[in-house]
């Protein structure tokens, strides 16, 4: 009996393996939402890591850094761009431990032909 509860202890503990492919700036940020949730054990495989040489099938090496919503529709904004909005904007705050990672700066839009409003 103690060995069954044991085990059935010992499985519950035992977490998830995921594999993530890729570790540009997408699949590094996939490892680590995974790896926040607490429940899974995140294995990154890649041909190229950040610490390599630049290189021209490393996406994420050449980056300006510069987050700017691209999303043309109010669900795709509601969606993806908002939550992605509300983590730069919590990782940047003022007196944050990321703080000096970032600079919020103004940004203003010229279009040719008139776009649906931001807000
Ligand atoms: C000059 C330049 C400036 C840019 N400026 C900005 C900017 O200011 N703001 C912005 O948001 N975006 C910018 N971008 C775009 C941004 O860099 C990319 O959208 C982003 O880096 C893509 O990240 P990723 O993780 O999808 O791909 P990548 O960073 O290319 O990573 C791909 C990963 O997959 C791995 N991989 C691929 N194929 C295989 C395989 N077959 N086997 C094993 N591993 C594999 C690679 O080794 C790598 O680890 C810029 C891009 C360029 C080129």
């Amino acid at each position: 009996m103690a060995t069954s509860d044991a085990a059935s202890r010992d499985q519950t503990q035992v977490k998830k393996k995921v594999i993530v492919v890729g570790a540009g700036v997408i699949g590094l940020t996939t490892a680590l939402c995974i790896l926040e949730k607490g429940d899974y054990e995140v294995e990154i495989i890649a041909q190229t890591f950040p610490t390599d040489p630049k290189s021209v099938n490393y996406t994420s090496h050449w980056a300006g850094a510069h987050y700017v919503s691209s999303a043309e529709t109010r669900s795709l904004k509601a969606e993806a761009a908002g939550p992605t909005f509300k983590v730069f904007w919590e990782l940047s705050r003022p007196g944050g431990a990321a703080e000096h990672c970032f600079l919020r700066l103004n940004q203003t839009e010229y279009y040719v032909k008139e776009v649906e409003s931001p807000n």
